[in-house]
Formats: C-alpha cells, structure tokens, sequence
C-alpha cells in the first residue's frame, strides 16, 4: 500500500502537494467560503433550458416530469410516451429531474443581479447575452451535491467529454497539450464526484443527508491519478484567478448594497495579494510552458474547439442541477483558460483583459468547489481505507 503517495510537486504546475494542503486550508479555503456567500457572487446567471445539439433524440429534456423543461404532450415525440426505448430502462425514462433534490430553486431575495459589459469568451460556446431564457439562480440555495442522476444518460455526457477531449494517435500517445485538457477535466469529474459523495442522501425516507465515504472511496480516492488532477485543476484555476489579479481587484462589486459590496472587495484582495500564497506558492501553474513551438497555435485552436464542444455538452446534463453546476464551472474553466491563453494569446499583461460579471461568479464559484474538494480529499484520505494495487 502507497501511504507517501501525494508528496512532490504537482504535475505540470509549480507547487508540492503539502503546500497546497496547508495554502488551501489556513488561507484559500476560508477566504472563499466567505466570498461565495456575499451577493456579488451568490447570484448566477444561466439558460438552464436544455436544447441539447447533440443527441435531438434525448428524451431527458422532454419528459412531463422535467421542472425545466415543460412541453405540451403533443410535442412528445411517440417513442417517448412509450418507455420501452432500447438501451433506456424505465428508470432512467422517468425524469431525473423530477426528483425534488435535482431541482433548483429559483427563489431570490432583493438583490438584483446587475450586468456588466458583454464580451465573447472564445472558450465556451454560451452566449451569455441578456434575454428571456436566462435564469437567475441564488447559488447558495442549490449546493453542489447528490441529485440521483446517473445511468446512461450521465454515462453518456462523461463519455463524449472524454473522447471529445482525449483522442489518442496512432501510437497511444497523447501530447501534453491534449493530456492538459483531459486532466482538466479529470480534475474536475473528482470534484463533482467528491460533492456527491460529501453530501449524499443517505436515508431518502427519513430525508437523511451525510457523507457517503464508500462512494468518495469507489469514485475518487482509490484512483490516485484521479485525485493528482484534482491538485492539477485546482492549481491553474488558481493561477488564472492571480494572473487576472489586477482585472478583479479593480472590478466592480456593486450590488446595491454598500456593506456586503466593501466586503466582497476586501475579501478579493486578501485573496489576491496573500502573503503565504505568493510566499510558498507564487506561481500556482506555469502556462508559458504550453502551445509552445511551430504547432503550438494550431494545438491552442484544436483545444479551443474541445473545450467549446464540452461547453455546449452542458446543455445535455438531464438533470437541472447538474446542469446548473455543469455549467457553471465549466464556464468557470472557460475562464481560466480565456485569462490564460487568450486576450491576444502573448498579453502578458491583464491590459486588454475584460471579463462578464458571469465568468467572475463562475471563476471564484469553481475555484471554491475546487478548494473544498481538496480540503475533503486532504481530511479524509487517511481515514479511509485505499489499496492501490491492480489500479
Ligand atoms: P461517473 O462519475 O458517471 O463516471 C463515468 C466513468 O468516467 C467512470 O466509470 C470512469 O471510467 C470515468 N471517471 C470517473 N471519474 C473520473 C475522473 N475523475 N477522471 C477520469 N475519469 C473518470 N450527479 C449528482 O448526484 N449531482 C451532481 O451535481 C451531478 N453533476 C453532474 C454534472 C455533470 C456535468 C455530469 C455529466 C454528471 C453529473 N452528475 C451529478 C452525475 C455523476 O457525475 C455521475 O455520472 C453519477 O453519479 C453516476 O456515476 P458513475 O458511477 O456511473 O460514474
């Protein structure tokens, strides 16, 4: 049994596994946990309508149960009024979304989601134009966790996210660059997989909720490569939320609501310029070290295209919820890669930067998930009991 097995340096990124643990946990992780409270970053903006352009044939998004997506019965097409699809048991015809903890709750308080400029993100593929079908959804009402979404249709989004992510050559070999995108990903399936297991319904009759350590076992821990992406993702979103440093400590937190305004900005700068993080970990994740050489372009724009079809996958995620959280953080990564890797793609300096308020909210919302999962994996991974051998 590997007992020393998350010691050295993060791969690809700059800093050890220690000092992420203790960064995270006396620094990062209670910043954030204040910060995603406060209105500014509470209030998420999303189509949660799912037009799926993948698969028109999906019965997830067209059935009477969905919350969502309500459509008169003679839309329905033939096949679905009948629950006898092949490959699709009854279980899975009957809505996820019709369970009361796939929902959002869409209540707001008074606090008005105000916009900011519009741009275009060329990493995702949401338009986040103001129209009818956005939805505002108060983040702290709908916390990341167990739905009961599974089965083929959850199977089936994972999967085109990693062959859309990871096509091998002929020889196996993946280049880093595309080894990058998959370990993104990667990194962020633990996270969601570890809110699931952290907060799962454990008894639905007595609507008991708690930690489910044997799936957090199953899914994450004795995978260590699974857990090694997650350190991987939490570094470079990190890193993109310092290099856009001087963009958010200049922006505008205003709600309407001076108090919890000034707090958002105090919060953000404690962050931003935090002693023990620029001391031991000043450059979370070294993305100079990417799309270099004569290829290096046409990599960036093939990745680009990956990352925009995993983006518009969302869209498919047959449970509301899921949908919601799918979204968000992967607009949250559509962020950081735009601060990283786009703005001219060589600006060094934030000069041109120009961020949605949306892609702020989800930056710092992902960045949060993120610190909380490696806060579960650092307190839990001793506790529980991990072979690794035949993995
Ligand atoms: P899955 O988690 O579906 O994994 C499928 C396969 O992917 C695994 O068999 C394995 O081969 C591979 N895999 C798993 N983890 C990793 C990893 N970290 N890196 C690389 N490969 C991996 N369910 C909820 O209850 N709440 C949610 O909020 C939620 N959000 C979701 C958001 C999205 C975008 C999607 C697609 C699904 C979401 N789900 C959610 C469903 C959840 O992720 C699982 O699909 C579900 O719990 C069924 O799990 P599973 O055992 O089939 O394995």
């Amino acid at each position: 049994q590997d007992t020393n097995k998350y010691t050295g340096i993060v791969e690809g990124c700059c800093c050890d596994y220690e000092t992420v643990d203790s960064v995270n946990g006396e620094v990062l992780h209670p910043l954030l946990q204040e910060l995603v409270t406060i209105p500014f970053f509470r209030y998420f903006k999303v189509k949660l309508w799912c037009d799926c352009p993948f698969w028109p044939d999906d019965g997830m998004c067209r059935l009477r149960d969905c919350s969502v997506c309500e459509c008169p019965e003679n839309e329905f097409p033939e096949s679905f009024k009948r629950p006898s699809r092949p490959g699709l048991s009854n279980d899975d015809l009957m809505c996820q979304e019709g369970k009361p903890e796939a929902a959002v709750d869409r209540t707001l308080d008074r606090k008005a989601f105000r916009g900011w400029i519009e741009t275009d993100n060329p990493w995702t593929n949401d338009d986040e134009t103001d129209n009818d079908e956005m939805t505002y959804v108060n983040l702290q009402l709908n916390p990341e966790r167990y739905t009961g979404y599974s089965g083929p249709s959850a199977r089936r989004i994972w999967d085109a996210v990693y062959t859309e992510n990871c096509p091998k050559d002929a020889s196996g070999e993946v280049c880093p660059e595309k080894k990058f995108l998959y370990k993104l990903i990667s990194g962020l399936h633990s996270s969601i997989s570890i809110h699931i297991a952290a907060d799962y319904l454990l008894d639905e009759t007595a609507n008991l909720w708690g930690q489910n350590l044997q799936l957090m076992n199953d899914h994450v821990l004795t995978y260590p490569e699974r857990v090694r992406n997650l350190y991987f993702t939490f570094l470079f979103v990190l890193r993109a939320v310092t290099k856009a440093g001087d963009y958010l400590d200049q922006a505008d937190f205003d709600t309407g609501n001076n108090e919890e305004d000034l707090k958002a900005q105090s919060l953000m700068k404690q962050l931003l310029y935090n002693p023990k993080l620029q001391g031991a970990c000043p450059l979370p994740f070294d993305e100079a070290t990417l799309w270099r050489g004569q290829s290096g372009p046409e990599l960036k724009q093939q990745i680009q295209k990956q990352f925009r079809n995993i983006s518009a996958l969302m869209d498919c995620v047959g449970c509301e919820k899921c949908r919601l959280w799918g979204k968000l953080q992967v607009l949250g990564l559509g962020t950081a890669l735009k601060i990283l890797f786009s703005v001219d793609g060589q600006n060094k300096s934030n000069q041109h930067l120009q961020l949605q308020r949306n892609e702020v909210i989800a930056l710092l919302n992902l960045l949060n998930r993120l610190s909380e999962s490696i806060k579960f994996v650092h307190e839990m991974g001793p506790s529980v009991e991990i072979t690794f051998s035949g993995r």
